[in-house]
């Protein structure tokens, strides 16, 4: 089991990704394609421990074809209420996280708030909280998966095969 950060997993799965995808030797090619997958797969599973709920749509997405190691874009939606406490309208908005020195990571949140400017700010607060966080890494060697857990739970055995996880 390894213990990695969020933001640095995602770059890190995001940028060998695009390795696989541009370093592609002819001879090599099935064993690239097959490492984009599990790159992808694993992408798939971090991006479900990204906020959802409270507003924030679950049809959250990661774009692959626009994220790099250095720049990655999440696309979600956000359901808007208004002052009587009635849902008004969904807004789509995009994070945008780049580097920084000083911070480790830099976030952009943008989409059409229009009235509801103090829902950008919450959810620069959700995403930066939740990208900062630690998971847990687990390995199955028989079943060659990653599996993902927040740092409070744990995984002792492999979810399909049973194997005993370490
Ligand atoms: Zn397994």
């Amino acid at each position: 089991m390894r213990e990695l950060t969020i933001y640095r997993e995602l770059a890190n799965r995001i940028q060998a990704r695009l390795n696989c995808i541009n370093w592609v030797r002819k001879d090599d090619q099935e064993n690239a394609v097959y490492r984009a997958g599990q790159h992808e797969k694993c992408i798939e599973s971090l991006k479900d421990l990204l906020p959802s709920g409270s507003g924030i749509d679950s049809g959250i997405s990661i774009d692959l074809n626009n994220s790099t190691g250095e720049r990655i874009i999440i696309d979600s939606s956000f359901h808007a209420m208004n002052d009587s406490g009635y849902y008004d309208r969904w807004i789509d908005f995009s994070v945008t996280i780049t580097p920084s020195l000083i911070h480790g990571i830099s976030l952009k949140i943008s989409g059409r708030f229009g009235k509801y400017q103090d829902i950008r700010e919450y959810l620069f607060d959700v995403f930066d909280d939740s990208l900062r966080e630690t998971v847990k890494e687990y390995y199955c060697q028989n079943c060659e998966e990653i599996y993902y857990r927040k740092r409070q739970e744990e995984l002792h055995s492999c979810p399909v095969c049973g194997n005993k996880l370490q």
